[in-house]
């Protein structure tokens, strides 16, 4: 299958032949034709299997006719995070450079003065996190009327983050006749029910089973003694004997997260961070450290998690075994990208059983356990191959794949509400100023007061 044979023009072929892509994904391949057709569509596919391009290909070539008028966006996609957002536009910079669509970026934590005078002008794309998009358009900078495209990305990110509320908002603002994509990773029930309200006659493509794990990423779990302590000492230990050439590590907690990347720093490692209570430029200046090299290892909290498109990153660890199991297939979806092979570890103490087991019971496999001790005496270069389990594994899975997808279906998903934050306050709130504004909850589980739930205004 062939670029060429999806139906796109000649010019976004050639941007994309110079953005060295050969071959569409699977994703690519079966969505990018329904989308010029102009039918509602639901694409199911694991991260990192490139979405973004099977709904920015054929958007550029949709949205080449026409004229944008004032505050009227042709086009809307919502993306989670700020990270995701600006991604999606770096998309469209690169593949629409042989056209002129106008574009502006509607997110948190960023001075918006440049992308409210675009919009001012008119847009033809206009891709925003759904808080920031609300508080323009409560302002009136915004009207959806005009907007015949709307693509939900990442969607299951949206539930997790509580923005299930925003979007059916926005959904309702914007013409009835409009073409609606929407695109998850997995498809818990509630988005499901908002597929079923939102779109029409959409057809469904789904390239991997909810909530697969890539095939192309080695698992394993590391059993460790000794908590947090115990934890940073195995990390380094297979820091260095494992060869990484770069790494993001997971933890549960933002404070866990600075003591990290403190202590990694203390030991020589070059690293750095990325959490929730950092301000956006910070959060940017950092990604850029690691995509640079200047770093390579990135400590991270579940902010960075999900969509982050950070090329060939080698090891994925987790310091702590999440709270959500979707959350374990999105983290180690950092690795193992668009073909490339990668490695996830996961440190287990007694504290992270319980999630280890809800974790394989959502992607129906049972996780290889090291032997930290056995392999550690390995001599240097097939340590490696010691400390992997054996990809035999992956086989097996794809083999077992149908019976077990419908097993994996069938385990009722484990309560987010088990989740130990979970009851410190509502999820909207708590994930939504994680996303929107720093986080000032580092460490302090008492009453929160109410002027930190304000969103930081806009002019
Ligand atoms: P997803 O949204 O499914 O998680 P992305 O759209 O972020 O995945 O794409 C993942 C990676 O794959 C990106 O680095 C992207 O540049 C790359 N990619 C996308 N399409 C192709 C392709 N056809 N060939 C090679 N690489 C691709
Ligand atoms: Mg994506």
């Amino acid at each position: 299958m062939n670029f060429a044979d999806l139906g796109l023009s000649d010019e976004l072929l050639a941007a994309v032949t110079d953005a060295g892509y050969s071959e569409p994904t699977p994703i690519q391949a079966s969505a990018i034709p329904s989308v010029l057709m102009m039918r509602d569509m639901i694409g199911i596919a694991q991260t990192g299997t490139g979405k973004t391009a099977s709904f920015v290909l054929p958007m550029i070539d949709i949205l080449a006719h026409g004229r944008s008028r004032a505050r009227m966006p042709r086009s809307l996609i919502l993306e989670p995070t700020r990270e995701l957002a600006a991604q999606v536009a770096e998309n469209f910079e690169k593949y629409g450079k042989n056209h002129k669509l106008s574009m502006a970026l509607l997110i948190g934590g960023v001075s918006m003065g440049d992308q409210i005078k675009a919009l001012e002008k008119g847009v033809d794309v206009l891709i925003a996190t759904p808080g920031r998009l609300m508080d323009l358009f409560g302002r009136g900078n915004i009207l959806l009327t005009g907007c015949s495209l709307l693509v939900i990305d990442e969607a299951d990110r949206m539930l997790d983050m509580g923005f299930i509320p925003d979007i059916e908002e926005i959904c309702t603002k914007l013409p009835a006749n409009r073409q609606t994509l929407l695109f998850s990773a997995t498809m818990p029930p509630p988005i499901k029910k908002l597929a079923d309200k939102f779109l029409s006659n959409p057809k469904t493509i789904e390239v991997a089973r909810p909530a697969s794990t890539n095939i192309n990423i080695t698992q394993a779990l590391v059993p460790v003694s000794g908590g947090a302590y115990g934890k940073r000492e195995v990390l380094r230990q297979l820091l260095r004997t494992v060869e990484v050439r770069n790494a993001i590590i997971f933890c549960n907690r933002k404070t866990t997260v600075r003591e990290l990347n403190k202590s990694l720093k203390s030991h020589g490692f070059r690293s750095g961070e990325i959490h929730g209570d950092m301000e956006q430029p910070q959060r940017l200046a950092e990604l850029d450290l690691f995509k640079s090299g200047e770093i390579n290892i990135l400590v991270a909290s579940d902010v960075a998690a999900r969509g982050l498109d950070i090329k060939g990153v080698s090891h994925v660890f987790n310091f702590d075994a999440p709270w959500h199991p979707d959350d374990y297939v999105h983290r180690i979806g950092r690795t193992g990208r668009a073909g490339a092979t990668g490695t996830a570890y996961t440190l287990v103490t007694t504290e992270d059983e319980e999630n280890i087991t809800n974790i394989e019971k959502l992607t129906g496999q049972t996780i290889n356990r090291l032997d930290l001790n056995a392999s550690a005496g390995a001599a240097g270069g097939d340590k490696e191959e010691k400390a992997t389990p054996d990809r035999a594994q992956a086989g097996d899975r794809r083999r077992g794949g149908r019976g077990r997808k419908e097993e994996a279906r069938e385990q009722p998903r484990p309560s987010r509400e088990a989740a130990p934050r979970a009851s410190e306050r509502p999820r909207r709130d708590r994930d939504r100023r994680e996303d929107d504004e720093a986080d000032y909850n580092g460490g302090w589980n008492g009453p929160v007061p109410e002027f930190l739930h304000a969103t930081i205004a806009i002019s």
